[in-house]
């Protein structure tokens, strides 16, 4: 599977009908990435964690707890900077220090993570040059979920959950750190996140009980 977009569908990246794969993007994010880690476990559900490197050199132990648990690691870039994007050789840079800030945390001797996505899903020149050597995260369907606390956080669950039941099954996206802005920075904690691991816990409870299965994300990806 040579996939250099990120938006695919179901039968480009070759996901089984009744599949489905649920990626995590901008985290390690403290608290809300601990309830969502508690979340999969209780279903037996591995999923794909986009780590950005910053996020990672400040909570180690949580990638470790990630990786320990199973879950698929993927490079989101140290920065996650919308300018680096736009250069090959900064974007490279920047993957190679959230590759280093990856494999120190999980104690591995440092390497190139296999699969990475580009922030904001862009697929510029750079991106896809790098992924002549490394392999883009795809997703079938982008959902978008910036909100903070408001009745909109549960539009989420119900977009992911019918599209599945639409299409057979995806590939879908939902963030538990948050990397808006610049200025934002700092309100990238969790408590911003904290709907995430309850809507999660919707999709998988109604997808699994219609018979979806969440598959191993290295099975999925790797082929
Ligand atoms: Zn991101």
């Amino acid at each position: 599977m040579l996939i250099n977009s990120i938006l695919v569908s179901r039968k480009q990246c070759c996901l089984a009908p009744g599949h489905c794969v649920l990626t995590f993007d901008d985290g390690p994010a403290g608290e809300v990435t601990d309830d969502l880690l508690a979340i999969l476990h209780e279903f037996g559900v591995k999923a794909c964690f986009c780590l950005v490197g910053c996020q990672v050199a400040i909570r180690p132990e949580q990638t470790r707890a990630i990786a320990n648990a199973g879950h698929l690691l993927a490079n989101h870039s140290f920065h996650h900077q919308f300018a680096d994007l736009w250069n090959f050789e900064r974007f490279r840079l920047d993957l190679a220090r959230c590759d280093q800030a990856i494999c120190e945390a999980v104690g591995e001797p440092c390497h190139p993570l296999r699969w990475f996505r580009p922030p904001y899903g862009l697929v510029t020149s750079a991106v896809r040059e790098i992924a002549r050597t490394r392999r883009i995260i795809p997703v079938t369907h982008f959902v978008i979920d910036p909100w903070f606390r408001s009745e909109r956080t549960k539009r989420p669950a119900k977009w992911i959950i019918e599209d599945a039941k639409c299409r057979e099954g995806g590939i879908y996206v939902l963030h538990d750190g948050l990397m808006v802005s610049e200025t934002l920075r700092t309100a990238r904690g969790s408590p911003r996140r904290c709907w995430i691991p309850d809507v999660v816990k919707e999709i998988l409870r109604e997808l699994t009980g219609a018979g979806f299965q969440f598959p191993d994300p290295w099975q999925v990806f790797q082929v």
